[in-house]
């Protein structure tokens, strides 16, 4: 594997695939997932251990974890909406498993029925069970701020509420903290400040990660804003895939290939080859033939002259 600057984790397969209408056959998910490892894509969410009564796109997720997990060099990851889920993914072999916490009460109560200061006791109780796995073995659990940057049920979400969130889940246990701008609130200004902020509270050592959506087209300038204060983890999707479900025709997620070129051009190494990528988005998506796709690399094409970074092998 290369040593990448930046870390992009492709998060389609998760937050794409919760909000398309049709399944995604299980091997086709793996076909993407092993496609995009190969284009140098070194982590990627693959699944949510959410009830597939709930959200049916992840009943297949043990499955599509036990494949991953068999890709030399790629870091899966999961995502657990609550304990029972976390249960699940450990006994499924999840190595790097993403909590979701609303810093909006609204968004809170709405997604999982919990206050805020319930979700955490429940984060606290997940990682209990981390702590319990056999050492050398255990998972790594990122407590990811979600409404971070608004909300669409509540407007406005206090900085000083996701700075207090995020302090409270590095002591709840948590390896890494994300701020995700779960609606596409953000500006770059904003970015910048609450970033930091959360820095400063949080210690200069510990793992603040970004997820952006581009609902408003505002998803790379808040990637780059976040990059100059110190960011090195970034969520997006191949083809931004993913709408909201509260905002039909809402663009979704930042768009992978126009991230690593952004990145890429800037001299930042992703690890990621953008040509492979863009042949990757050709194929993963023709067993979703209604999926509404994003982007501007992938139709413009890379620019004349444009050199690809030299990597050590
Ligand atoms: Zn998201």
């Amino acid at each position: 594997m290369n040593a990448a600057d930046v870390i992009i984790t492709e998060v389609g397969p998760r937050d794409g695939l919760q909000n398309t209408k049709s399944f995604m056959p299980t091997a086709a998910k793996q076909a993407w997932i092993s496609a995009e490892a190969a284009a140098g894509v070194h982590a990627i969410e693959v699944c949510s251990f959410v009830p597939a009564k709930l959200i049916p796109q992840f009943v297949d997720a043990e499955e599509v974890l036990a494949y991953a997990n068999a890709i030399p060099g790629l870091t899966p990851v999961v995502l657990v909406p609550n304990f029972r889920g976390c249960e699940r993914a450990l006994a499924a072999g999840a190595r790097r498993v993403t909590v979701p916490i609303s810093v909006s009460e609204a968004h809170s109560m709405s997604n999982v029925r919990k206050t805020t200061a319930q979700a955490i006791e429940d984060f606290a109780r997940m990682a209990g069970l981390v702590r319990a796995q056999a050492k050398g073995r255990r998972a790594q659990l990122v407590g990811a701020c979600s409404t971070a940057f608004g909300c669409s049920l509540q407007g406005v979400v206090a900085e000083d509420d996701v700075v207090r969130v995020a302090v409270a889940l590095r002591q709840a246990g948590a390896d890494a903290i994300s701020l995700a701008d779960t609606v596409g609130y953000a500006n770059p200004g904003q970015v910048k400040r609450l970033f930091q902020k959360v820095r400063k509270a949080i210690g200069e050592d510990f793992d603040i990660e970004a997820h952006f959506h581009d609902t408003r087209g505002l998803g790379l300038a808040n990637a780059l804003a976040a990059y100059e204060v110190g960011v090195r983890n970034f969520d997006s999707t191949l083809g931004g895939l993913g709408g909201c479900p509260w905002a039909p025709g809402a663009s979704g997620n930042v768009v992978t290939e126009d991230l690593a070129f952004m990145f890429e051009s800037m001299g930042v190494n992703t690890g990621i080859d953008i040509g492979k990528l863009i042949e990757v988005r050709k194929t993963a998506f023709a067993a979703l033939p209604d999926a509404e796709l994003y982007g501007h690399i992938s139709k413009a094409g890379l620019p004349e002259g444009y050199q690809p970074l030299v990597r050590a092998a």
